[in-house]
C-alpha cells in the first residue's frame, strides 16, 4: 500500500491535471491512496471569501465564489468527454452551492467555525476532477471524503487529530478497497468533529493528512509530489546553486522543517519515524528522477550547508547613544 500526496501546484490547471494523471496511470502501483490539496491558490481565494462574508460584502464574496466555481468548470470542460464534465460539474455545483446557501445569510458563528466550513470546499472539489479524470483513465478507483475518516476535535483551523478513532475508521474503510486493487482519491487538509462539522489541520496541511493515512494504513512507502527535484539544501527559487539531497534521515528532516524549510510540513516527519515509513519527495515535472528519500539511516551522513530563508525574520540592532544607563549605585560594591 502506498501513499501519494499532490499539492495545489501540481494540480493548479488543466495541463497540470493531466500530467498529473500520467504520472499516476504510469508510475503508480494500483493500491495507493492518493491524497490532494486544492487547485492552485484556491485556498486563499477560499480565505477571501470567508473574510467578505465576515465583513458583510456578501456580492463581493459571490462574486469571488463565482470565479473559483467558473475555473473549476472549465477545467472539467478541457479534460473530462462531455458526458463526465456535465456529471462532474454537477456534483461540483452541489459542494459549492453548500456556501453559497451559507453566505447568503449573516451567521453568529465564530470566525474559525465559519472559515473551516467554507475553505475546505477547494479540497473536495479539487480530488473530485482529479478522480473523474483517472477514472476516465480507466483505472478502477474511487473518491473518498476525509471527513468520513480523520476524525479532530473542534479547535477550528488546527484541530488534533483522534488518531485511535481516525485510524479505525481508516483501517475499516481503505484497507480492504486498497488490498483488493482499487484506488483510492481523498482530500488533504480536512476532518471533522464527532458532531460532523468540518475542520481543516491548519495552512499547507495535506502533506500531514497524507502522514495520517500512511500510518494509519502502515504503509509501504510514501510519495509527495513536488515542483522542486526533491528536498534540497537551499530554496531553488532563490539560490541556484542549490543541491539535491538525495538522502535524508527523519532527524535531519525534522530539524530542517522546524527551522522554517517549507518543502514538507513539519508535522509530516514525525508519524513517518514513529512508523518507519519511508517518505519521497520527488518532482512532479520530472517524475523519474529518484528525489529525495527520507528514512532511518543507518549510516551517519554528511551534509552539505543546510540554508533556510526565513522572511518573517527581523533583525534589530540597537546601541546606545551616550552612556546614561550605566548607573552608579548598580556598580557600587
Ligand atoms: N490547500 C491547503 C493550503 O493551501 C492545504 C494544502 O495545500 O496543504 O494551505
Amino acid at each position: 500500500m502506498y501513499i501519494h500526496k499532490f499539492g495545489g501546484a501540481s494540480i493548479k490547471d488543466a495541463e497540470r491535471i493531466e500530467n498529473v494523471a500520467k504520472i499516476i496511470k504510469e508510475n503508480l502501483d494500483k493500491s495507493c491512496l492518493i491524497v490532494v490539496s486544492a487547485m492552485g491558490k484556491t485556498t486563499n481565494a477560499m480565505e477571501q471569501i470567508v473574510q467578505l462574508y465576515v465583513d458583510n460584502k456578501t456580492a463581493q464574496a459571490f462574486e469571488v465564489l463565482g470565479a473559483i466555481k467558473r475555473s473549476h468548470y472549465e477545467v472539467c470542460d478541457k479534460i473530462l468527454s462531455p458526458e463526465l464534465s456535465s456529471h462532474i460539474k454537477t456534483e461540483l455545483n452541489d459542494i459549492f452551492v453548500e456556501i453559497e446557501w451559507m453566505i447568503e445569510v449573516p451567521s453568529e458563528d465564530p470566525y474559525n467555525y465559519i472559515y473551516d466550513q467554507i475553505v475546505s470546499v477547494g479540497e473536495l472539489a479539487s480530488s473530485r476532477i482529479l478522480q473523474a479524470v483517472i477514472h476516465q483513465l480507466g483505472i478502477d478507483s474511487e473518491w473518498i471524503d476525509a471527513r468520513g475518516l480523520i476524525k479532530t476535535d473542534n479547535k477550528h483551523r488546527n484541530a488534533s487529530v483522534d488518531w485511535e478513532q481516525s485510524k479505525n475508521l481508516i483501517q475499516k474503510e481503505c484497507k480492504p478497497k486498497l488490498e483488493a486493487g482499487k484506488m483510492l482519491v481523498t482530500q488533504g487538509f480536512i476532518g471533522c468533529t464527532s458532531e460532523n462539522f468540518t475542520t481543516t489541520l491548519g495552512r499547507e496541511g495535506s502533506d500531514f493528512s497524507a502522514a495520517i493515512f500512511a500510518s494509519c494504513l502502515s504503509a509501504n512507502s510514501m510519495t509527495v509530489w513536488k515542483d522542486v527535484p526533491g528536498v534540497m539544501n537551499a530554496d531553488p527559487a532563490i539560490n541556484e546553486q542549490a543541491q539535491l539531497l538525495s538522502k535524508l534521515s527523519y532527524s535531519e528532516a525534522l530539524a530542517m522543517t522546524y527551522y522554517g524549510a517549507k518543502v514538507i510540513h513539519p508535522k509530516t516527519i514525525k508519524p513517518m519515524q514513529v512508523d518507519g515509513i519511508p517518505l519521497f519527495v520527488k518532482s512532479f515535472l520530472v517524475p523519474k528522477d529518484p528525489g529525495t528519500e527520507i528514512s532511518s539511516l543507518e549510516q551517519e551522513q554528511s551534509y552539505p550547508p543546510i540554508i533556510i530563508v526565513d522572511d518573517n525574520n527581523i533583525f534589530l540592532e540597537m546601541s546606545s547613544k551616550d552612556n546614561t544607563f550605566v548607573r552608579e549605585a548598580k556598580l557600587a560594591v
